[in-house]
């Protein structure tokens, strides 16, 4: 029997974990990208010798103790890759220097925290112990929500018992947890960057992830990291067509077919079509809004995402030794990225940990300024380039003096400077107003559940960081697998592995 053609859009890390998966599932696919690299989102560029990572902090999925580990082991050997392990989530600092360091380690983090806020002892202790219970849980369901039976709810229930006390007392943003600490300096060592806004137990579980050394980063960077995806679905027999934009997806009486490129030619011999590609783009314009009901454009006009950056990347010619790798440096005045956002606080990684991504005795750091104004940088980008340019150039040398006043020796030092704005991202990955990772993850117990298929449309499917609150690389994996497994099920088919 011949073998069922996917055409996917989009060579993300949920584009390549859906290729792989359908390839080793005997499905004949297909992947249409835009860019002419894979990785999507999960990236990174050279710059005269230095590597610009535009992705992983860490990833999950590193510990064999967890399910993630398995299925990452079912595509890459991740015994064969190098990880760094954080030891810090970072720390915040002021124009007095240290407030706190976020050790990961939940005994050293007490000490930290207690010597910071002794006022605060009791609340602290609880939030110490959260991270030791939660530490454990593996939140990776089995199998996707679609082909849960009663019998899957009762058995997360019951697995779920003994920490569902700790994730239900840390369901609150972290703002909002944080109000009834006494102490200041607790208060905003607790409300590190983007981890302010989501539930407190993600917080709590992210730095259990990294003690426990379940997450961490991958020597080397984003880019190679997705190029071992790209390497094994390839060898799967899988095919990629880069610098290929796909700009509708055909329908035959409800049905996809197939897709248009952008050069005018059309695909239209598929039995699937999978979008892997930005959830906006693939709704409101490949699919024509014709696919929509009232949730859907619920979640597209209210529901919050991630924003979008401006992303500095600095290939610095000297060292950092003793330094953190991650800062959260508070500023003693506004700094404004755009009319909109204007930020207190810069978080800085020092690339100290990763000696592939700089010549000897060079170092890459990078400075993510977050903005939610994607129309500002867009059109600047497209009415008055010499502005946007100037802007661009105006945020670089107001973030060195900073890093100038804060290390020392940066003015000097810098080699190259390199700018992403949220144009930039746009551009690149075709992300909704250039947001990084998809949707917000709303305080909640459960993230949203957000459904792979369209009404009214068969033989579709939408996968990635737009279709799982929160996003991140391993999300995007998983959601590749996941809809492997869901069509193997519908065709009646046993989901193989290997
Ligand atoms: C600065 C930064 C830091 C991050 N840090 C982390 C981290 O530490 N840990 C973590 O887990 N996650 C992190 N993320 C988020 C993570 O990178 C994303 O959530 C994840 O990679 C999304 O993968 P995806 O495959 O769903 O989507 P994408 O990466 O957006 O992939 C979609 C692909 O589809 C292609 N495409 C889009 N439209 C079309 C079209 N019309 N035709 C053809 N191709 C198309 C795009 O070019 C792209 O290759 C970070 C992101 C950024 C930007």
């Amino acid at each position: 029997m011949s073998k069922k053609k996917i055409i996917i859009i989009g060579s993300g890390i949920a584009g390549l974990s859906a290729g792989c998966y359908l390839q080793i599932n005997s499905y004949d696919t297909e992947i249409f990208e835009l860019h002419n690299i894979p990785g999507g989102l999960c990236t990174a560029w050279k710059r005269k010798g230095y590597t610009f990572d535009g992705c992983i902090h860490s990833i999950g999925g590193l510990n064999p103790r967890f399910k993630l580990y398995h299925y990452w082991n079912e595509l890459i050997d991740m015994s064969q890759l190098k990880f760094y392990y954080h030891d810090a989530l970072g720390t915040a600092e002021d124009e007095n220097g240290k407030i706190a360091t976020m050790f990961t380690d939940p005994d050293k983090l007490e000490k930290e925290l207690i010597s910071i806020a002794p006022e605060d002892k009791g609340f602290i202790r609880s939030f110490i112990k959260g991270i030791k219970k939660l530490a454990n849980f593996d939140l990776m369901p089995s199998k996707p929500l679609e082909l849960w039976n009663p019998l899957d709810y009762y058995l997360r229930q019951f697995k779920a018992a003994p920490v569902l006390y700790y994730l239900m007392k840390w369901s609150k943003s972290v703002e909002d947890m944080t109000k009834e600490c006494k102490s200041k300096k607790l208060k905003r060592t607790l409300n590190m960057d983007f981890f302010s806004r989501f539930p407190a137990f993600f917080l709590l579980i992210s730095l259990g992830s990294l003690h426990n050394k379940n997450s961490g980063y991958p020597i080397g960077g984003s880019l190679p990291f997705a190029r071992l995806l790209e390497k094994k679905y390839l060898e799967l027999g899988g095919k990629i067509h880069y610098k290929l934009k796909v700009i509708k997806i055909n329908t035959k009486d409800n049905q996809a077919v197939g897709i248009t490129l952008e050069n005018g030619e059309t695909h239209n011999d598929a039995d699937f079509v999978i979008s892997a590609a930005d959830g906006h783009y693939t709704i409101f314009k490949m699919l024509e809004e014709k696919y929509i009901d009232k949730k859907i454009k619920k979640l597209y006009n209210e529901h919050p995402k991630w924003p979008s950056m401006v992303l500095i990347s600095l290939g610095v010619s000297r060292t950092f030794e003793n330094e953190p790798t991650s800062i959260e440096l508070d500023l003693n005045k506004e700094f404004i990225v755009d009319e909109q956002s204007k930020l207190m606080s810069i978080p800085i990684t020092i690339y100290n940990f990763d000696h592939t991504l700089a010549p000897e005795g060079k170092t890459c750091i990078r400075i993510m300024l977050k903005t939610d104004n994607y129309q500002h940088w867009s059109e600047l980008r497209k009415n008055n380039i010499e502005e946007y340019n100037r802007e661009k150039d105006r945020i670089s040398q107001e973030v060195i003096k900073i890093l100038d006043n804060r290390f020392g020796n940066i003015i000097s030092n810098v080699d190259v400077i390199d700018i992403a704005t949220p144009a930039t991202f746009k551009r690149y990955t075709n992300n909704w107003m250039g947001s990084t990772q998809g949707w917000n993850w709303l305080p909640s117990l459960v993230p949203e559940f957000i459904k792979k298929e369209l009404p009214g449309l068969e033989n579709f499917y939408l996968i990635g960081q737009w279709t799982a609150p929160g996003g991140g690389v391993s999300t995007a994996f998983q959601s590749g697998r996941d809809i492997t497994l869901i069509i193997c099920k519908k065709d009646k088919k046993k989901f193989q592995v290997k």
